[in-house]
């Protein structure tokens, strides 16, 4: 796949109701996007997946969902308001703004070819916004950069309460804000995202074990998401790489058309967080350890992922043109359980009661997966649509359905149709789907 192909699943994002410009009325805001009617069900699809494999699938781990403006002295303590930066570089001539680790302050301007280059700035990630009626009177705080530290912030009050024991986890889902310098490539890099995030405490020194599992259940959760394996690695972060506060971090990453790039980090932060916490707040962040009647503050192995990320990997790792019989064929092989729509119900013609059957088949259908019903257009045409739309099956009623209740089913990768009774349409489909 190539860059063009990107552009490719933008328009088909768009074509299709997965992904819309924002506010493109007004002409759009920059590296914001809106999630359509199909992008919505593939995104909370996604977010279901993740939440059953790290949360309600494991003993050990619980839920919470923290507030998004959050005291300033949250951020202080955190270090976003002093390190939260990226090195800023404009090109004097054209007025070009890049990340100046992005680019080699060596050679020219890519846009403009002339070398002219500011001094490198920092500058700080995080939105400001002022809380009260007054903004000079308001106070200051920010819309978080990162959904982890409500979950640090939270550590006595999710531990006392759920009365989990060491090692044990708290995960959060939700929207982050990063002002970024310089956006782009589609869903990977816009200001306003979701994270899925698992901080998990540990005893210090059980720090290695725990993030070489959590490495292994992570890349195999994007394994799981039915994204192609050869295309996803685990790469170790060079020790010049990483956070002040961490000793060791991966990064899970696909291969897009435009390089390897991050999808997710799974860190080993130390006690920092729940250490900063505790001095900036004055209220102890420990630990009472039963096991020998201790008070300690434990470790933490972070696993950070980004909703928007994952859906364009899927998008992108699904994405095929194809030849059928001299025409093209543009499918997304969506993994069947992330597919926005699970199955279509099409009546071959739209009289002799076959719309009525199929609207019967759809409702039972949605008593388990989505379904669809689309009598509009030759069935050639409406499987196309449906393949675009990454629908894994589609069941087509016609004239022998009202004399023998058979249908067929279709295989959206395969195109293979089989006939099998009305009755087993659940079945089958549940069958086929892991
Ligand atoms: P990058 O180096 O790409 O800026 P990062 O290392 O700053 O990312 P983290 O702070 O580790 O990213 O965030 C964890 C995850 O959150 C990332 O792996 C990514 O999936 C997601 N994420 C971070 N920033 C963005 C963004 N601007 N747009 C979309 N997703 C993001």
């Amino acid at each position: 796949m190539d860059l063009k192909s990107i552009e490719n699943i933008v328009s088909l994002c768009k074509r299709r109701g997965f992904i819309f410009q924002s506010s493109e009325i007004y002409g759009g805001l920059g590296s914001t996007w809106d999630y359509g009617p199909y992008g919505v069900e593939m995104k909370q699809k996604i977010k279901d997946f993740w939440w059953h494999d790290v949360v309600t699938s494991r003993e050990n781990v619980v839920g919470m969902d923290a507030a998004i403006l959050m005291h300033p002295k949250t951020w202080e303590a955190s270090g976003h308001v002093s390190n939260f930066h990226d090195p800023l570089v404009d090109c004097k001539n054209c007025k070009a703004r890049y990340r100046a680790d992005h680019v080699d302050l060596n050679k020219p301007c890519e846009r403009c070819g002339k070398k002219d280059w500011t001094e490198p700035r920092q500058f700080n990630l995080m939105f400001k916004t002022a809380i009260g009626p007054v903004e000079d009177s308001g106070e200051i705080t920010y819309l978080r950069p990162e959904t982890a530290q409500g979950i640090f912030v939270n550590f006595m009050n999710v531990q006392g309460t759920s009365r989990q024991k060491l090692p044990f986890g708290i995960a959060q889902l939700g929207k982050a804000f990063r002002n970024e310098i310089t956006t782009g490539n589609f869903l990977f890099r816009t200001r306003e995202f979701e994270q899925m995030e698992l901080e998990f405490f540990i005893y210090p020194g059980e720090n290695e074990k725990s993030l070489d599992y959590w490495c292994k259940e992570r890349l195999n959760w994007f394994k799981k998401l039915g994204i192609n394996p050869e295309k996803l690695r685990l790469r170790p972060h060079d020790k010049d790489e990483l956070a002040h506060y961490s000793t060791a971090c991966f990064d899970v990453e696909y291969e897009f058309p435009f390089g390897w790039s991050e999808l997710e980090g799974i860190a080993d932060r130390g006690t920092f967080d729940l250490d900063q916490h505790n001095e900036y707040s004055g209220k102890k962040q420990q630990y009472f350890d039963p096991q020998t009647n201790e008070r300690i503050i434990p470790a933490v192995v972070e696993s950070s992922a980004g909703v928007d990320r994952t859906f364009l990997t899927c998008l992108v790792d699904a994405y095929c043109e194809e030849e059928v019989r001299d025409e093209k064929r543009i499918v997304l092989k969506l993994d069947p359980k992330i597919a926005p729509i699970t199955c279509a119900v099409f009546p071959l013609v739209k009289k002799d009661g076959l719309p009525e059957i199929s609207q019967k088949i759809v409702e039972d259908i949605r008593t388990k997966y989505s379904a669809f019903f689309d009598q509009g257009g030759s069935i050639g045409r409406r499987y196309r649509r449906q393949d675009e739309a990454g629908t894994p099956y589609g069941v087509t009623v016609d004239h022998q359905t009202t004399e023998d209740g058979t249908v067929t089913l279709r295989d959206r990768d395969t195109m293979d149709q089989v006939r099998i009774s009305t009755d087993n349409i659940l079945s089958e489909l549940q069958s086929r789907i892991q």
